[in-house]
């Protein structure tokens, strides 16, 4: 069967990444959260005391920084490894999300992560979720999903993802992260947030989980068997 890349961009919180996971489930193809890798960047630069501004310290930070997907064998999950390190409950704290969009920022950051993106796409068959997907990762994408959905609404999913982790966070202080990235990655210089012509929006404020991902998956079956 024709295998496909499907690229879906939007907004933080807008549940891509665990629709994305699902949609790869159901047609088998792997999944590539773009999102955790700049995640384990920023860990990586918070870690290491390493300056966003200096260009010595930027380089001596992806010099030594390697990003790792492994499968959890009792979970089956997808989980992200920083330089052979399971730190895929870290990168979702919110000292992470604090810091992860000013380093999303950096252009030769950028340049490594896209890098290895391409590569983990290179054979098809993947769904890879973030921000520049559809706009640079993957600009010949036969599927590019643009994912929305009303602040408030995203503010009290992330909080509920955080408490079933055990993290009690705040509402007003997780809507105002959500706002600030947004407005960070949407009008940084360096692959913007944003939703190229040829992006179907889905606003996903009153849709299911399995709503969700049925749209999607409506779409994939479209172009894989036109
Ligand atoms: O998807 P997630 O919310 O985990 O992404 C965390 C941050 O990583 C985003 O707010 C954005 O700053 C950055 N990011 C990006 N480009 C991507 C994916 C994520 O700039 N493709």
């Amino acid at each position: 069967m024709n295998k496909i890349v499907i690229a879906i961009d939007g907004y933080s919180g807008c549940g891509k990444s665990s629709t994305a996971k699902e949609v790869a489930r159901q047609l088998g193809y792997i999944y590539i959260d773009s999102g955790a890798m700049y995640r384990a960047a920023a860990l990586h630069f918070l870690n290491e005391g390493l300056s966003l501004s200096s260009t010595k310290d930027v380089v001596k930070g992806l010099s030594t920084l390697q990003i790792t997907f492994q499968t959890n064998p009792s979970t089956l999950r997808q989980e992200t490894y920083l330089n052979g390190i399971n730190v895929e409950e870290e990168i979702r704290t919110m000292r992470v999300s604090e810091r992860v969009s000013e380093v999303a920022s950096i252009k030769e950051i950028r340049q490594a992560m896209v890098a290895q993106q391409q590569e983990l796409g290179k054979n098809k068959g993947v769904v890879m979720d973030g921000r520049d997907i559809a706009s640079v990762v993957f600009p010949d994408a036969a599927l590019k999903i643009f994912m929305t959905a009303d602040v408030d609404i995203r503010a009290k999913r992330r909080q509920v993802e955080l408490q079933q982790k055990g993290q009690e966070v705040d509402l007003q202080e997780i809507k105002e992260n959500l706002i600030a990235r947004d407005r960070k990655d949407s009008s940084r210089v360096e692959s913007p947030l944003l939703k190229v012509t040829d992006a179907i929006e889905i606003d996903t404020t009153s849709l299911s989980f399995e709503q969700q991902v049925g749209k999607i998956i409506a779409h994939a079956q479209k172009v894989i068997f036109n």
